[in-house]
């Protein structure tokens, strides 16, 4: 170009396309300062950019007023503006490539040839350029302060770097998400098309333009998070990221969790004033909150401990005002305050966390999450680990699953012929765990029958050793879910068991509670009886602690009806209640029934019970839980 008859391009040069990109800048910042963005590893990456653009409007800003004003302005000065507006724009670039890698699964390391070519462009381009100033050649001043313009290196850089990211979302196109991909290589499409315009019509004003619409692509795809604009939440997945980022920071946070139930598991729209307490909740008390929503029910309320050293107050006052705004809308709710904790971050189990809190909590309550909550929660994830791996190992000779037994007196006898085999975990962590812990879990996430397994297992065991010592066994219960029965192949793996093991049929029995529904019944019912054909007996185990429908029980061929210890108690409470439990186990008696009365500990109830039909005793009167080798100390040896 140099100096022929034409305008020169800095000439054609306004600010308005620099200004427009800074402009597009500040907005960027300001949506990052105000919204909630993904914080992943390439958030500072993207701020950087964004900075890198910045300076590079500015300077070029600057660099092209003082060109076509050079005579009063020192040369160094233009030299310096013009390479930091090129080093702003190759910077930009080369952090773009830098960006891309992580969605690419590629690290440093990984993508190292592409690193070093980023570098090489940026040393190359900057040395060139720098040294055309001193050597006079390319771009340069000379000393009558006429401009010197070589060849347009600075396209051929920006077409080296624009070649060079293409080139590595192609190569790798398959390790990332198309739409992402397509988003990137369409803002350069846009970028190079802009690039093209305003060199055939030789102008130089939006050439800092051309590299804000990568920005903007990841700017949308990537960071951006959707708001609830009803209630101003975001979504699941930014909580994760939250995580992750709090996490990875060793930061803090206060989580506040409401669960409405009546909107859980529904798609219902919170009412219109509903929305508006919440969006006035969200800002009112803490500084710098964010509102979560993981669920239609659940809401996450989080604040940076940090912004906010008085939030235990603050939680206060919060929930003063809830208690006012649950006054006039009533509805049911369940309140969770904690502290963030290393391990569940590490492991994402918040919402986890939340449900089993909220699992043993009542309606309407608020729960403070301390060091207490916190081990049980690791104590209950601990205990399901185990009861994973016991499932997976899948040996019956499991030494975690330990047979404890409880000794039944027969009146008849006046002998301990009897007895029911109880479960107990013990595990190298935290040694003994009770059945109250871990048998609602083990029900709970499908692992029960693999326990009843090792169970009944020890137990034959045990029964075939005791016969071959001439003990006089005539039998041991041992408890089932009523759950395990729904299973087709039940039976046969009850009977393979024994039969594998080797000891009559008749010296095992099988305790059940009553069924809940009329399905459920009957299954158990063709259960009993393909089992009691083959000779297993059926206990209908903890009668009296629910409503009782005689009708199915009557219709149920069990052997024994176990009397649950709250009558028991309940009989020396009142006489009215003894009448009729005294009436109940009559009526069982004369229908073939046996009674066994459980929780026997005093004198008083032993003698009760003999008065009520009792054929069989059980409690602490006589023994408390025993390991199963033991039962030698109680049962007798045949003559
Ligand atoms: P359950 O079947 O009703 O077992 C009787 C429970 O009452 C036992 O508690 C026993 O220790 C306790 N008990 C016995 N005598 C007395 C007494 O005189 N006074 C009082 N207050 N309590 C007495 P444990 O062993 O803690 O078992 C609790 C429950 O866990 C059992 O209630 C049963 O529902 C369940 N469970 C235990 N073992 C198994 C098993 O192998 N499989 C299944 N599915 N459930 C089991
Ligand atoms: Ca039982
Ligand atoms: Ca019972």
């Amino acid at each position: 170009m140099g100096t022929s008859g034409y305008i020169l391009y800095y000439e054609n040069y306004t600010p308005v396309g620099d200004l427009t990109v800074m402009a597009c800048c500040i907005v960027f910042m300001i949506l990052m300062h105000v919204a909630y963005n993904i914080k992943n590893k390439n958030y500072r990456l993207l701020m950087a950019m964004i900075g890198m653009l910045t300076m590079a409007s500015l300077t070029s800003v600057g660099y092209h007023m003082m060109l076509n004003a050079r005579t009063s302005l020192p040369t160094g000065l233009i030299y310096a503006f013009r390479s930091l507006f090129h080093l702003g724009l190759f910077m930009n670039m080369f952090l773009l490539l830098i960006y891309v890698m992580e969605p690419l699964q590629l690290d440093l390391r990984a993508g190292r040839r592409y690193v070093i070519a980023g570098v090489a462009g940026l040393v190359v381009m900057g040395l060139y350029e720098n040294l055309g100033y001193v050597f006079k050649y390319g771009f340069y001043i000379d000393e009558f302060g006429m401009i010197h313009d070589g060849f347009n290196w600075f396209a051929i850089g920006y077409l080296y770097f624009v070649g060079l990211i293409v080139w590595l979302l192609l190569y790798y196109r398959g390790r990332m998400v198309k739409q992402i991909l397509y988003g990137i290589i369409g803002s350069f499409i846009m970028s190079f098309a802009m690039f093209a315009v305003q060199g055939m019509h030789n102008q130089v004003s939006f050439t800092t333009g051309c590299f804000i619409y990568p920005l903007i692509t990841l700017m949308y795809m990537i960071h951006s998070n959707p708001y609830n604009i009803e209630i101003g939440a975001v979504n699941v997945s930014a909580f994760e990221d939250m995580i992750t980022y709090i996490y990875r920071h060793k930061k803090d946070r206060i989580l506040m969790s409401l669960m409405m139930l009546e909107f859980e598991g529904t798609g219902k729209h919170y009412p219109r004033e509903i929305q508006e307490v919440i969006r006035d909740f969200t800002h009112r008390f803490f500084k710098g909150a964010v509102l979560f929503q993981l669920s239609n029910g659940r809401m996450v309320l989080t604040a940076d401990p940090e912004k906010n050293p008085d939030y235990k107050e603050s939680a206060q006052v919060m929930l003063k005002h809830f208690g006012e705004a649950y006054n006039t809308y009533r509805l049911d709710y369940k309140i969770v305050f904690l502290r963030t904790n290393r391990e569940v971050s590490k492991n994402h189990d918040y919402i986890r966390l939340l449900n089993y809190l909220e699992s043993k909590m009542d309606m309407n309550s608020v729960q403070i999450v301390g060091e207490k909550e916190y081990e049980a929660f690791h104590n209950m994830n601990y205990v399901l680990a185990q009861l994973e791996d016991i499932r997976k190992r899948g040996d019956l000779n499991d030494p975690r699953i330990e047979v404890y037994c409880q000794p039944v007196l027969n009146i008849a006898t006046g002998k301990y012929d009897t007895a029911e085999a109880l479960m107990r975990m013990k595990l190298p962590e935290t040694g003994m765990v009770f059945p109250d812990v871990f048998i609602p879990l083990a029900e709970e996430f499908g692992f029960i029958h693999d326990l009843s397994r090792i169970i009944l297992f020890k137990t034959c065991v045990r029964i075939k050793k005791l016969l071959g010592q001439n003990f006089n066994v005539q039998r041991v219960s041992v408890n089932f879910s009523v759950s395990e029965l729904r299973d087709a192949g039940f039976c046969d793996d009850v009977k393979k068991i024994i039969d594998d093991v080797g000891i009559p049929h008749e010296k095992i029995a099988i305790e059940i509670t009553e069924s809940q529904n009329e399905s459920e019944f009957r299954i158990v019912k063709d259960r009993v009886n393909e089992l009691r054909q083959d000779g297993i007996k059926f206990y209908l185990d903890d009668f009296g602690t629910g409503y009782s429908n005689f009708e199915r029980i009557m219709e149920l061929p069990f052997d024994i009806i176990k009397f649950d210890r709250s009558l028991v108690i309940a009989c020396g409470a009142d006489v009215k209640s003894e009448k009729m439990v005294s009436h109940l186990a009559q009526m069982f008696s004369a229908m073939n029934y046996s009674v066994l009365y459980e929780g026997v500990e005093t004198e008083q109830d032993e003698e009760k019970c003999i008065r009520m039909s009792a054929r069989y005793l059980q409690g602490y009167k006589y023994s408390k839980p025993i390991p199963i080798d033991e039962l030698v100390n109680w049962f007798e040896k045949t003559a």
